[in-house]
């Protein structure tokens, strides 16, 4: 039977972006709704790594707590370089599987108060005047489902075909690659380090293994598609690929493989979809927001759902859903992830040359003023252009 829904906010997709959405609003008693195509808890292909910057992002809205309390701890990140040099950044970050992840910000959005439906793919936007009043699904029995809305927060990831029916696409294409799958290893190892490999092949991507607690661990690559790399095959035979990999082909010949190897798609640079239109903003990947050289997205996902809760309630107050309002949405949001953006992409133009790889992670390696600067990029308190560079590039090489 078709239905039809109405909801001050629609918020679509349930990933970090959509839930902390919903969690601020649902906080300041908005009627907000979720739906997600997915039932919930959902897997996620991800890396699972939280970095810092996201639990920042976490604390100030007073969740890192409770992400902490089911997450991984790391002490380190061991970064390889195609030469083996090995250069170990310490830090707090942690691992929790993001079906996990996005299942406790979805319980904590709807514990404030927020609704969710699981199982709506949502089609195509509800259009009137030229603003978007809603979106219109379907649910898993193909039952249409019609929600009206005074705000919609897109909020769908690295679908690209959403983003065209609501009129907020750009550039089609992703950027990048991931594929991840999950391990069991059979031999004790350390499980408080991540360890990110570049391997000569995949520049500027690289791969990784990221321990998740009792032996199990997230294994995976990201591929920039901005050298003309080919994934296809590396992602359907990650582990045979890992042959020639050290140190993971050493770890993964004993280890028992406890989940399919999957890909995904990513959207990166802040770029290939506009923020918002009338009726309608856009957040986290669907924005293009994971960053580029790090394949990192959770931190700036949160960000958006923040910053678009905060724009969402000033438009609602004053029940102005034009760009007169929304525009400070992505104001205020290249405020702070713009440098952080372009400093990552001239980072991964760089890191095409195996020469300056090896270069940066060997000085970083020996030089503890170094990985004290690469320590505060990844935290987002200094701008990646500080490093990458001509005259960053110089002062980095001259530090002692
Ligand atoms: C292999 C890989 C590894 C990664 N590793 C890391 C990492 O370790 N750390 C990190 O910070 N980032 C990592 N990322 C990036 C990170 O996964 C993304 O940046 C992040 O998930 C973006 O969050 P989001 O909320 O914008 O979108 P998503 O998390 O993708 O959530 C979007 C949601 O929208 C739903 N949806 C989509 N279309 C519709 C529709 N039509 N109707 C209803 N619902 C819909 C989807 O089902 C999904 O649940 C990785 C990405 C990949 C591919």
């Amino acid at each position: 039977m078709n239905r039809d829904l109405q909801t001050d906010v629609l918020v679509v997709g349930a990933g970090p972006a959509g839930c902390l959405a919903a969690v601020e609003l649902a906080r300041q008693g908005v009627d907000v709704l979720v739906v997600e195509r997915s039932p919930f808890p959902r897997e996620k292909i991800c890396g699972d790594a939280l970095l810092e910057d996201s639990l920042e992002v976490l604390e100030s809205v007073g969740l890192d707590e409770a992400v902490k309390e089911k997450a991984h701890p790391i002490h380190s990140i061991i970064f390889v370089a195609p030469n083996g040099t090995e250069c170990e950044l310490e830090g707090n970050s942690f691992t929790l599987p993001r079906k996990e992840l996005d299942a406790l910000l979805l319980e904590e959005a709807c514990s404030r108060g927020a609704n969710f439906v699981g199982g709506i793919t949502v089609s195509e936007p509800l259009v009137q005047d030229g603003a978007c009043v809603g979106a219109v699904g379907f649910d898993q029995e193909g039952h249409k489902i019609s929600i009206s809305a005074r705000l919609v927060l897109l909020a769908t990831g690295a679908n690209a075909r959403i983003l065209r029916v609501f009129g907020v696409l750009i550039n089609r294409n992703h950027s990048a690659i991931g594929a991840r799958g999950y391990f069991r290893l059979t031999e004790t190892i350390d499980e408080s380090s991540m360890v990110v490999i570049y391997d000569r092949r995949l520049l500027p991507g690289y791969s990784w293994m990221f321990p998740l607690g009792q032996g199990i661990f997230n294994v995976g690559c990201g591929i920039f598609l901005d050298g003309g790399k080919k994934m296809a095959h590396i992602g359907q035979n990650l582990k045979s690929f890992y042959k020639h990999v050290q140190p993971l082909s050493r770890h993964l010949q004993m280890a028992e493989q406890i989940a399919p190897i999957r890909t995904a798609p990513m959207r990166t640079g802040f770029q290939g979809a506009r923020a918002c239109a009338p009726g309608l903003l856009v957040l986290g990947e669907a924005l293009g927001l994971t960053f580029p050289f790090v394949g990192e997205g959770v931190s700036s996902a949160l960000e958006s759902g923040r910053v678009a809760a905060s724009v969402a309630l000033e438009a609602l107050e004053k029940n102005d859903f034009t760009s007169r309002i929304l525009g400070n949405y992505e104001r205020d949001l290249r405020k702070t992830l713009d440098g952080r953006h372009q400093g990552y992409l001239v980072a991964q133009r760089l890191f095409h040359f195996t020469s300056f790889a090896n270069l940066l992670i060997t000085k970083a390696a020996r030089n503890s003023a170094v990985r004290g600067v690469a320590r505060q990029i990844l935290l987002g308190q200094r701008d990646p252009e500080d490093v990458f560079s001509l005259r960053g590039m110089l002062r980095v090489l001259l530090l002692r």
